[in-house]
């Protein structure tokens, strides 16, 4: 399959590695935002999180929180951001599901979003939709 991260996992493909298992492996990002940005990556192949077997789920977030752990070890890493895209209108640019470790320090200059407010009664009518949806 043409999929750069099977590729990544497969060792067919260079990167700095992390971190592996039997069903995970952890690596740099090659644009970090921050120095020791990691990108966890299941194994196997699935394009969104949606398509990624239950039980890979806690295998994942788990080294999630093994590499969060190591970045705070660090003397100079004062946060993390827990960031996983999905779709291209949501910004996903590999299609091979992964999981953004993101070291931040204070006044580094990265930004959260905005927000926006919602209007009167549209968080009731939209807590009600998705309280219905969710299965
Ligand atoms: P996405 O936007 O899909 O959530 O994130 C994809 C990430 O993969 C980007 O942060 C990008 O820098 C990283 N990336 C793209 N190509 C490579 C590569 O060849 N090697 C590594 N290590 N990271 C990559
Ligand atoms: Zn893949």
């Amino acid at each position: 399959m043409d999929c750069l991260f099977c590729k990544i996992a497969a060792k067919e493909v260079d990167s700095n590695i992390v971190y592996e298992d039997d069903k995970v492996i952890a690596f740099l990002d090659i644009n970090p935002v921050n120095p020791g940005h990691v990108l966890v990556v299941p194994k196997d192949h699935a394009e969104q999180l949606l398509e990624l077997p239950e039980d890979n789920i806690v295998p994942v977030m788990s080294v999630v929180k093994k590499v969060m752990k190591a970045l705070m070890d660090q003397p100079d890493i004062e946060g993390v951001n827990i960031m996983q895209n999905n779709y291209a209108a949501a910004g996903q640019v590999v299609p091979h599901v992964h999981v953004h470790v993101i070291p931040r320090k204070t006044g580094d200059g990265h930004r959260h979003w905005p927000g926006i407010s919602y209007g009167e009664g549209e968080a009731a009518l939209m807590s009600l939709k998705l309280k219905d949806a969710i299965k």
